[in-house]
């Protein structure tokens, strides 16, 4: 189906209304908002196609705003790596803004709301705030401070901006009600003292704004007409309207929030603070290992952008928490690699075929098809010779007629190339088949024209030339948890579900047309799966990962 088919979604719903009841199509604005507070994950690529995707349909401005109100955790490092993923994905942003740009304008609205009799200086320890805050069914207490006198708290507020205090010894607080019904109408905290340095204003502060305050004003200023967020932040919403009560003129659009249900994937955990984890207890090497849910890490798996938007797209937008299976999005890039990636040959588990009537010393470079899914097709040369690999699970001694693959006394085609027939095997003393010896029908090779290379054969095998084989390594990962929701249960920490066996090291055999290949390239590598060349690959030192296998095995061992 097409976007315009699609009947709307809640999100767009409330735009529509929005202009039916008179918002201009040219006031709509839309924004997202990192934290930069680590990488982007899959969740945020929901929430990026969402706001990105949004302006497009409508034609409206979206910001790239960083909401930077904690030096504690931000870093450059990870604004770097937000802008990269964004711009990947194929999103351009109007304006790259930063909440610590309206540092100065909070402060100043700040400063008017203690004039106004709205927010005042608290000096408890953050442990009396808790005990007087109340529970949802008992009203809090007013502090001592509330009642401070304008001018006292006038002078504390700058002081406390000068750097004056030790962390910890006053905040600043909106006055509201202690015994609001939602508990975070009760006298929140609008700014807290922190001797940190920021990344962007460095020194210039000692307090900081905190979310709630921040992020409605930074729509405000950039006149974001629609504010998405997740779920977890409707209880905010109220407080996200008061606090524009107190700053919004008539002048500019007044920014609404609307809350959509996060995202989750199966198999995996979407939390930056969770990814961190894995980063720094070392279960994975980095941001990007191949095995995280961050767009970095689906980037270096192999995963394309359009895999990722169509991902985003099929699973829409949702009103409530859901755990997404992992195999949706496997199969939105199977579907993308399918159409886009060469077909070659690469042996991962290799046993060694001679195909003795094949004169010695002789090699061929016969035409492979690159991709039937091209409209014209492209063909490359693959060396053909006497000795070849084949994969070890293509070949058995005796085998019942539904084992399609090489067996002794059967006949099978070598893809691209003869047909051979099994005749005999060479054995280690152990019993193990260190050779296989095939003959071929030198009459039979594929595209020839003859009779014989149109004959039909049941199974077609792949295989590498042994002396062009190309070697590398090949990196074959597993799902990285073993529970298929290791968020799920607040007992158990999440580290508990790790599978032990998420990553798989073995030396693969390349036909040797891959010998030039360089870092995200992607192919099919013919009955194995996609795979792409990682960043840590070289000319002398290849180094491969798999991306996804051909169909949903998983799907299969379940159904048994
Ligand atoms: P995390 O829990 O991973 O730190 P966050 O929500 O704190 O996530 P932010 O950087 O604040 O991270 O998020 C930026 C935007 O992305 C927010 O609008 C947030 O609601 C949205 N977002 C984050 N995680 C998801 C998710 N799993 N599904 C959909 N949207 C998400
Ligand atoms: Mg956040």
């Amino acid at each position: 189906m097409s976007t315009k088919e699609k009947s709307l979604n809640f999100i767009e719903q409330i735009i529509e209304e929005d202009i039916k009841n008179g918002l201009p199509t040219e006031k709509l604005h839309f924004r997202f908002p990192p934290e930069p507070n680590g990488y982007l994950h899959l969740g945020h690529a929901s929430s990026i196609c969402l706001n990105f995707g949004l302006g497009i349909k409508y034609n409206a401005p979206v910001n790239l705003r960083f909401d930077d109100t904690n030096p504690s955790k931000e870093e450059q490092e990870f604004v770097d790596a937000i802008k990269h993923d964004v711009e990947w994905l194929g999103y351009k942003w109007a304006n790259e803004v930063y909440a610590s740009d309206y540092f100065q304008q909070l402060y100043d609205w700040a400063v008017q709301m203690i004039k106004d009799g709205k927010a005042y200086v608290d000096s408890q320890s953050s442990e009396e705030m808790a005990q007087q805050k109340g529970t949802p069914s008992t009203v809090g207490v007013d502090s001592p401070y509330r009642n401070r006198s304008v001018e006292e708290n006038l002078d504390l507020f700058e002081r406390m901006k000068n750097g004056e205090f030790e962390e910890g010894t006053h905040i600043l607080r909106a006055k509201i009600d202690m015994a609001h019904t939602n508990m975070l109408m009760r006298d929140p905290i609008m700014y807290r003292i922190m001797k940190k340095a920021h990344h962007r204003t460095q020194n210039d502060w000692c307090i900081y704004p905190m979310y709630d305050w921040a992020h409605g004003e930074s729509d405000y200023l950039e006149s974001i007409s629609h504010s998405f967020c997740t779920l977890e932040f409707l209880p905010h919403r109220e407080l996200y309207d008061w606090f524009l009560d107190q700053v919004v003129t008539d002048e500019n659009i007044r920014p609404k929030q609307r809350e959509f249900a996060r995202r989750n994937l199966s198999h995996t955990v979407v939390s930056k603070r969770k990814l961190a984890r894995l980063v720094n207890e070392g279960f994975v090497t980095g941001w990007d290992d191949p095995r995280m849910s961050t767009i970095s890490g689906l980037r270096r798996r192999g995963y394309t952008a359009a895999s990722i938007r169509n991902y985003a797209d099929t699973i829409g937008i949702a009103k409530r928490d859901n755990l997404i299976d992992v195999s949706l999005l496997e199969f939105c890039v199977r579907e993308d690699l399918n159409k886009i990636t060469p077909r070659v040959m690469a042996v991962l588990d290799p046993v060694k075929l001679v195909i003795t009537n094949y004169p010695e010393g002789q090699e061929e470079w016969l035409d492979a098809e690159n991709n039937p899914e091209e409209e014209v097709m492209t063909f490359r040369k693959v060396p053909f010779s006497k000795e070849l690999y084949i994969e070890r699970e293509d070949f058995k001694e005796e085998a019942n007629s539904k084992f399609f693959r090489l067996t002794l006394g059967k006949e099978v085609r070598l893809k691209n190339a003869y047909i051979i027939k099994g005749e005999s095997v060479v054995k280690d003393e152990n019993g193990n088949i260190t050779e296989i010896h095939a003959t071929y029908d030198a009459d039979s090779r594929s595209g020839s024209g003859s009779e014989a290379s149109k004959r039909k054969v049941k199974g077609t095998i792949h295989w590498v030339s042994v002396p062009h084989a190309v070697e590398a390594e090949v990196r074959i990962y597993d799902r990285l948890f073993v529970d298929e929701n290791p968020d799920g249960n607040k007992e158990v920490d999440f580290i508990d579900f790790i599978n032990p066996n998420s990553l798989e090291v073995v030396k693969g055999y390349l036909e040797p047309s891959l010998s030039t290949a360089v870092e995200g390239d992607k192919f099919q590598f013919q009955r194995l799966g996609y795979f792409c060349v990682d960043k840590e690959s070289s000319a002398n030192a290849l180094v491969f990962n798999k991306t996804v296998g051909l169909r949903d095995t998983w799907a299969k061992v379940e159904q048994k």
